[in-house]
């Protein structure tokens, strides 16, 4: 018999409706053992997650903003009493959710702790799931431990067998758990996936099935080209560059739980269940999709910071210095394209403001002795990813005449020796017309 955890998204729990639904796909197979879930998300475009309600709430709490906080806490009660309402549920549940919503406000006002309010969604959403399937709520409290410097805690795997093993179902809630120091501690945003990552390496589950509102991922993103082709197979790898790079169903950092522990992820549309998703798997022990490109994402808002200077190749402990700079300001590298006598670094915009992009050029030219800096703002990288690319003649070079014959210039290339991915810099504005050259140029019977 399997053992498939269920992880369902924001936008399956968004509405009585749609809860509904996961109800029937949950119930639909006994096979689906563990339930994880998101706080209620986006009914539509314009509205606002509970996640970011929270986050409003807490933060009006901290500013003194009596009004803004009770704004936005009234939202929140009033979304899950209507939920509540839609599922028809009992009186005597209403009740108890009501004396949860009156104690997380209680608490939100006196502690202003903004990772305990923000797992509240997922706190609500979990118990009303576990209510409706009449199943056992299982807190993630119980289960999953940080360290002290916010990652995971080993024990946590151990923790969730303890606890599962003997329970035939249950409903968890994503998103957090216990810091080092006994308080909420939460994942960063989207970290439901997370969370239903690990419950599965724990309850050393047979499949980890991700219920999203997309049928998988594409081989890049729908916006940008319409109807791409699906993607009904990928490598744990290749999904971790395409998740790192913009495609955004799944939060990157999932895979790492799962892989380890050779479980496969199945993305799945709870609107369309019946459609086949994208199974996500171990590199190269199940086939992917075959052809040389699997998919192409890319993201917006990098700078590069290019170096130059006269025999920097015979320079032992350059690019040393220049990491360390950048490891100084605290600030994750992303790429290092070098040439014999250039380095650049390519890093995220965001990260480089308020003076700090302006402190880091004086300290790399300072330890380095390099008089010849250039900037380059507003800079997409994409990255075309694909086991396929491996030992591929022409591949590059179908990619580079894509971009030219769109009069497209790159400004940096990047490619590891895994062949697994090929990076590149282009200016902002040419970062859609790129992706979908590119797509043209690998999927043209499609595209
Ligand atoms: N609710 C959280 C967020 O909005 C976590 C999640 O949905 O996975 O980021």
């Amino acid at each position: 018999m399997e053992n498939i955890v269920c992880k369902f998204g924001g936008t399956s729990m968004a509405d009585g409706n749609v809860i509904s639904r996961v109800k029937k796909i949950v119930e639909a197979d006994a096979e689906r053992r563990y339930v994880v879930v998101s706080a209620p998300g986006k009914r539509y475009g314009a509205d606002v997650k509970i996640t970011d309600l929270l986050y409003a709430a807490v933060n009006a709490a901290k500013d003194g903003d009596v009004a803004t906080f009770e704004k936005n806490y009234s939202k929140i009660s009033e979304r899950f009493i209507g939920i509540l309402k839609e599922l028809n549920c009992s009186a005597e549940f209403t009740e108890e959710i009501t004396a949860d919503l009156a104690e997380i406000k209680n608490r939100i006002v006196s502690e202003k702790e903004e990772d305990y309010a923000a797992s509240r969604g997922e706190f609500l959403a979990a118990k009303i799931m576990a209510r409706l399937l009449a199943v056992p709520f299982v807190d993630a409290v119980e289960i999953i431990f940080f360290n002290a410097d916010g990652t995971l805690c080993e024990k946590t795997y151990e923790a969730v067998y303890a606890r599962l093993r003997n329970v035939k179902r249950a409903v968890i809630p994503g998103f957090y758990g216990r810091g080092a120091d006994g308080r909420v501690k939460t994942f960063s945003r989207g970290g439901g996936d997370i969370t239903g990552a690990v419950i599965a390496a724990g309850a050393r589950a047979s499949l980890y099935e991700n219920w999203t509102d997309v049928s998988g991922f594409y081989a890049c993103d729908p916006k940008i080209v319409s109807s791409p082709q699906r993607i009904s197979s990928l490598s744990y790898a290749e999904l971790r560059e395409l998740s790192y790079m913009g495609a955004s169903v799944l939060h990157s950092e999932s895979v790492f739980p799962v892989r380890a522990a050779g479980i496969p992820i199945h993305i799945l549309n709870t609107f369309r269940p019946e459609e086949k998703g994208t199974k996500i798997v171990a590199a190269h022990s199940e086939k992917t999709d075959g052809g040389v490109v699997t998919g192409i994402a890319g993201k917006k808002g990098f700078t590069v910071i290019t170096l130059e200077k006269s025999l920097m190749n015979a320079e032992i402990g350059f690019a040393a210095k220049v990491l360390t700079a950048v490891a100084e300001e605290g600030i994750p590298l992303e790429h290092m394209p070098s040439g014999i006598d250039t380095l650049s670094v390519v890093l995220e915009s965001s990260r480089l403001a308020g003076g700090v992009k302006e402190r880091l050029i004086e300290k790399i030219k300072k330890e380095t002795h390099t008089e010849r800096v250039f900037l380059h703002e507003n800079i997409s990288l994409i990255a075309t990813v694909g086991h396929g690319l491996r030992g591929c003649i022409g591949a590059s070079a179908r990619l580079f005449k894509a971009l030219a014959d769109e009069g497209i210039s790159v400004i940096t290339i990047d490619q590891g020796s895994s062949e697994l991915n090929i990076i590149v810099g282009v200016e902002d504005r040419d970062c859609d017309r790129a992706i979908a050259a590119i797509y043209r140029a690998f999927f043209s019977a499609t595209a």
